[in-house]
Order: structure tokens, then sequence, then C-alpha cells
């Protein structure tokens, strides 16, 4: 039977036909077509219900009870105008994936006349069985219920999946005594936190602000690649990365690929997820090739941090699905491919005031210069603080692959802030022990808005590298992984700053009241922050060794393993961060760290045995079948009289496929006890440190080695894997 790989070849020679494009409208015109905007609900509902409504949106409270049924009501008119039959509560459990379940308007009376409702109650609350999603023993299994809750401050959509479509209501997921079991809820609370205290900080400046959003605009990168090709790889399918495959003559090294033209059949995926998101409310904004062949970017317009987030847990489950009816496969795993770059998604964050100021943006006054500076300093030093929660924040099995590889930020956290920003602070460190007045020349002289072209200069090359990098008016956090939900590393992100500017405001206070001018004692709690974090600014080349020399030497975490990463989760330092800004509770931490402990440790255990499958039962054969022609042919050419050396070359061709068969079938073995070993352990974290240094570790390098080597060697027409060389450049 012809392999997988050669029918799946053969398809793609034939080439597509084209899948129909709809005439693509105006953005504008079809944006936002199928979500519950308040715009869309002051027209389905009564005064009253639309101003409880606006209202929980805009304060981020609950919806009121009473007005539920009449929301309810609205919602569901507006939804079956545009032919909706089912509703459900869609949530991001921590499985990293978006959850729902779907139940239809459809009811009963008592007399049995069908009839269509949506009550109250089911919009505002519902209890999905939810005994099946990670729970970390929060939830005992026979107390399966959790609940979830309308978040209203992220509007209701229609999800259009073929004929279907489904009202989705945005929600929480708790357990039934009230734990988060997702991952919405602490970042909602971590929002709350960071508003209360850089508002505070605000009223140094501005009286006027009331309410501070953190911002949020991710980089989504990701492969796509032919989906029969995807799928004549048991690897891909499974884990969503190559464990095998020869680096192809031709990879990155030419630099082609990089802003290139986008192929015809990926433009045509593009321009059809992107109208679906734009439906959903999704402002996706560029797209582009990435350094990778088969690599792409898309990235949207910035938006309040918890809307972003839930846009980019939408915009995955649309590509994945979009991709599939283009004949093609959508790849959001950090490292698909080995030798070749992997994927991110850069986290692009700010905050902005309810007076229209983003925090971070440099003003062109003394007096805005100097706010500018108290947040850019605060920044500075929650991530030197807790640059290990950061760490932990994108720490999982896929970005292991990625981070430090090269290509990718280094697991070492530092920040990258250009080299006018650096002076500036050197500036203001210099002057320690000095006393700053009102009318003094350092502050005056802050002209930082001047540093921004420097900054977009410096922006080019070298700070490409750093994993914490200001870019002239928001920070981006670069080790984010391209498959995961963005809530963790926020949640982390704003709980940290939130903190630190809580003891900058204690700070401040304390010299004020000692009879400090405002001006004055801010500027000394800046000095005292820079001298404090100084340590994990770097403008250097973050690939290089010498940087993690250097950054051992000051004391910096570097932190390359998952499961190492995530015990800042579960420090007494970082338990009481989250605790006193009412994140967490420490059931809770630990409660997720054994939930992120268990997913790594599953990860780890599907590849192991995805690899040992293949080498055995794709790989070996392979090799085997071609061993046998060569035997062959050296007996027949023996046969035939001919002297040894007219078949010493397939001699030492098949000697060389017998030693790397050995080697392989050897480790497989080893590897399989290794993991029978890691099973019997008993604590979540040293299981997960076996399977990652004894399974991981020690046998995942070697087997891929030599699998490598046979596919250098044995006859292409019996390798059963789609070769990288057609995964990634046919399409
Ligand atoms: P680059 O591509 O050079 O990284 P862009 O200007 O294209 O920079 O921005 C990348 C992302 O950063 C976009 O999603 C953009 O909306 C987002 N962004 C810009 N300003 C802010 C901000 N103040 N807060 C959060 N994200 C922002
Ligand atoms: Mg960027």
């Amino acid at each position: 039977m012809e392999s997988l790989r050669f029918k799946a070849l053969d398809h793609l020679n034939k080439g597509f036909s084209k899948i129909k494009e709809e005439n693509s409208k105006k953005i504008t015109e079809i944006f936002n077509e199928n979500v519950f905007t308040l715009d869309v609900a002051r027209k389905y509902l009564s005064d009253e219900a639309y101003k409880s409504l606006a209202a929980s949106v805009k304060g981020n409270k609950k919806i009121d009870r009473n007005m539920g049924a009449r929301i309810a009501n609205g919602l569901r008119v507006w939804a079956e105008s545009k032919g909706v039959t089912h509703f459900t509560h869609w949530f991001q459990p921590l499985t990293g994936l978006s959850a729902e379940k779907h139940d239809s308007f459809f009811t009963l009376k008592s007399d049995g006349t069908p009839l269509e409702e949506f009550d109250g109650a089911a919009l505002i609350q519902q209890e999905p069985d939810a005994s099946s999603f990670p729970s970390g023993g929060l939830r005992a299994t026979f107390e399966a219920r959790g609940y979830t809750a309308w978040d209203p401050s992220s509007p209701a959509f229609i999800m259009e999946i073929g004929h279907g479509k489904t009202l989705c209501i945005p929600t929480i997921f708790v357990s039934y005594t009230g734990e988060s079991l997702d991952t919405k809820t602490p970042l909602l609370k971590a929002l709350v936190a960071l508003d209360k205290a850089a508002t505070d900080v605000c009223q140094y400046f501005d009286k006027n602000v009331t309410k501070v959003t953190a911002t949020l605009g991710w980089e989504q990168e990701y492969f796509i690649v032919d989906a029969g090709l995807a799928n004549s790889r048991p690897d891909l399918v499974l884990t969503g990365r190559t464990v095998f495959g020869h680096a192809p003559a031709k990879g990155q090294q030419l630099e082609d690929h990089y802003f290139g033209a986008i192929p015809e059949r990926v433009y045509a995926f593009m321009r059809d997820f992107e109208q679906e998101s734009y439906k959903l409310g999704i402002p996706i904004r560029t797209r582009h090739n990435e350094v990778a062949p088969a690599q792409f970017e898309c990235a949207p317009i910035y938006e309040e941090t918890n809307l972003a987030v839930d846009h980019n847990t939408l915009l995955m489950d649309i590509m994945d699905r979009v991709a599939k009816r283009h004949g093609l496969k959508c790849l959001l795993h950090e490292k698909p491919f080995a030798g070749i770059n992997g994927s991110g998604k850069h986290n692009n964050w700010s905050m902005a005031t309810d007076t229209g100021v983003n925090l971070l943006s440099p003003g062109k006054t003394p007096k805005t210069n100097l706010m500018f500076l108290a947040f850019f300093v605060n920044t500075i030093k929650a991530v030197h603080d807790y640059a290990d929660l950061l760490r932990a924040s994108i720490a999982s099995a896929g970005n292991d692959h990625r981070l430090g590889a090269n290509e990718a930020p280094p697991a070492i956290i530092s920040i990258f802030i250009g080299k006018y920003l650096t002076e500036v602070l050197n500036e203001i460190e210099a002057r320690v022990g000095e006393k700053f007045d009102e009318q003094d020349e350092a502050m005056l002289k802050l002209d930082i808005h001047k540093s921004i072209p420097e900054l977009m200069l410096d922006n080019t090359d070298r700070n490409r590298t750093s994993p914490f990098a200001f870019t002239g008016n928001k920070f981006e956090f670069r080790a984010v992984g391209s498959s995961a939900n963005c809530a963790n590393a926020m949640t982390v992100l704003n709980t940290i700053i939130a903190d630190t500017l809580k003891h900058f405001k204690t700070d401040v206070d304390g010299l004020i009241e000692k009879g400090e001018k405002k001006e004055v004692a801010l500027m000394q709690v800046i000095q005292k922050y820079i001298v404090e974090s100084k340590t994990v600014l770097f403008e250097g080349d973050g690939y290089s060794d010498a940087w993690e020399k250097e950054a051992e030497k000051r004391g910096l975490p570097n932190v390359k393993t998952t499961p190492l990463a995530l015990d800042a989760y579960v420090t007494d330092k970082n338990k009481k961060l989250f605790k006193s800004n009412e994140i967490y509770s420490h059931s809770e931490l630990e409660a997720r760290h054994e939930i992120m402990l268990e997913a790594y440790i599953k990860k780890v255990q599907i590849e192991a045995r995805v690899m040992g499958d293949l080498a055995t039962t794709f790989i070996l054969p392979s090799a085997i079948k071609y061993q046998n022609q060569l035997i062959k042919n050296i007996i027949g050419l023996k046969d035939a009289g001919l002297s040894d050396k007219a078949y010493a070359n397939q001699k030492q061709v098949l000697e060389k496929i017998s030693g790397h068969i050995n080697i392989i079938s050897d480790n497989v073995e080893k590897m399989i006890e290794e993991r029978k070993k890691a099973n019997e352990i008993k604590d979540t974290r040293e299981m997960a440190i076996a399977y990652c240094d004894n399974v991981k570790g020690k046998y995942f390098d070697i087997i891929r080695y030599h699998v490598d080597k046979l596919e250098l060697l044995v006859d292409d027409a019996c390798w059963l894997l789609p070769k990288y060389r057609e995964i990634l450049f046919l399409r």
C-alpha cells in the first residue's frame, strides 16, 4: 500500500481548487457583526435593562439579577434574528483551551407546547458538570460542581461553525466553594488590583484620573502547512511538533521568507480567518511572513487586557478551524520544527487612564515626564523583584524547546530600555546622596520624548533578543509561548506591577509626611528603585553565552526547565504577593502548581510514547526494508562474480544503518524503562523532574539524532514520514 506520505504528496501535486471566497467587504461593514456590543444592546433592551448592562460593563460589576431575565430575552431575540438556536457559556479552564457546552433555547411548557426561551438565570450562571476539568484537587470529583458566571466586561458573541450558530456568553469558571478553576478569574482580579494601585499613583499627577486599564496587543506567530502532509505525521497530529526530521538542505539561511510574498493558498486562509475575526470584533491589523519557512504572524490593534485575552483565545480556535477548510493545518506549538525558529506570542503591554493618557508614553513636559518615569521605573522594579514569577508564567513543555534556543528570548528575564533611557536612569542614579529640589535640572531636563526616534532605531536590531523590551510607549513581553493563553502572563505582570505601585505610594507618602515636597519625594523613590533594580537592565545580545555568564554574576535567575520554573508559584514570597493582592489564595496557587506540573508530565509522556511508537513502527521498518534491498543487491553482485570492491559502499551503508538501528532500539527500550520508573513517583514535582531530566533529557536527543541520520541514509521511497523539505516548502 502506498504510504500516506506519498498520497499526500500526490494530492498536493494535483493542485487545489480554490475555495470560494466571499466578495470582500469593507472591514467596517462586518466588524462586530456577531457581537452583542452596547450599541446593539441599545436596540434590543429596554432603557432600564440597557443601563444596568452598561453599568456592569463599565464598572466590571456583576449583572443585577433582576435585570438578568430582560437582558437574556434581548440577547435571545438578537441572536435568533441571526439564526442562532443554541447558547453556551464560553470559558477558559486550566486545560489552556476554551470550553463550551451547548444548550438550545428550545424548551417545552408543562402542557407540551414547544417554546424558545433564554431565562436570566441561565444567562448569569450555569453549573456545567465539570468533574473532568483540571482542578488540582480543589474540587474533589464527588463534588463535581463548578459554576460558570457571566463576565459582562467581555461581550456576548455568536460563533459560526459551518451552518451552526451559537450564542457564546464569556464566563468565569469557579468551584462550588469559590476557588478559581480558569484563567479569566485571576486575570480579572489582577486587573482590578492594577487599576486601584495605578489610579492611586496617578493622583500625584492628575486628580481627574479615576480608572487605569491595562492594555494588551499580542502578536501571534504560527506555522501553516499542508494538512495532508501534517496528517501523515503522527507526531504532529498528537503533539503538535515533529519529534524527528532532518533539517532540509535549505532552511531559513537565505532569509528569503521574512516579509516575503505570502503564498496564495496561505493568503486565502488568512483572509478567511481575518473575516471571521472581524465579525467577532477581533481587530486584526497586520499579517506577514515570519523568519522561518512556512511561519507567519498576525497582530491586532491593542485592547483592554481581558478582552484582548478572550480575543486571542478565540482567534487560535478560529485559525485552527479555518485552516482545515483550506486543507491546511495551523501549528501553534512553540517549536514544531527543530533547527528553525519557533513561535512566540509577544505581549505588548501598557496602562491607559480614563483621561486618555498612555502611562508608558514619555511626556512632553517635565510634569508628565515625571509621571512616565514613575510608571516606567515601577515596571522595571516589578520585573526585577519578580523575575522568577514572570519566568514561571510562561513556562510550558512547548516553550522549553524555544526559550534560550538561540532564536528566542533566553530563560533569563531582563529588560531592554534603549540607550537614551539608560542615560536618563544613569543620570538619576549618579546623584545618590544629593538632594533633588523642585527646580532641579535633572527633572526639568527630562526630555524623554526626544528619545523615541532613537528607541525605534534600537528596536530594529539589538533589542530583538530581549525577553522584555521597552518599545517607545509600551513594554513587550516576548517570552510568551505561541500556544499559551496570555492570561497567565498578564495575571502575573499586572499583579506584580500593582504590588510595586502600592509600595511605591507608601514610600512616597512616607517622605511627604516627613515634609518633603511631592516632586522631590517622587524623584527620591524613583532613584531608590533604579538603584535596587538596575541589574535587570541589559542592552546587549540576549542570545549570547557571555550574557548567560554575566547574568549569573548579577544574580539573575536562569531556570531552563518548566518543572523548576514553576516553583516560583509556591514560594513564600510569591504566595504572599498573590494573597495580599487578592489574586490567589494559597490553596489556589498550590492547585495551579499541581495542574501545571501534571500538564507538563502528560505532554512529555505523550511525546515519549509517540517517539517510541514512531521509531519502532515507522523508522526501523523503513530502515530494515532498505537494508534488505542492499543485502539482496550485495548477494546479487557476489553471485555475478564481482569482487568485494563492487559492493564496498553498499556494505558500508548497511553497517551504518545497523549501527543506528541498534542505538535507536536500545534507547527506546531504556526510555520506556525510565518512563515506568517516573510513573512510580508519588510526588508530582519529582515526577515532572524525572520526566524532564531522565525521560526527555537522557533519551529524546539521542534517539532523534540517530533517526535523523537514518533519514539521510535510507532510500527516500521507503521513508514513511513526510520530510521537512516537503512540509515546510510545499503548499
Ligand atoms: P512592532 O511590530 O514593532 O512590535 P507595533 O506597533 O506593530 O510594533 O505593535 C505591536 C502590537 O503592540 C500591536 O498589537 C499594537 O496594537 C500593540 N500596541 C501598541 N501600543 C500599545 C499600547 N499602548 N498598549 C498595548 N499594546 C500596544
Ligand atoms: Mg513586536
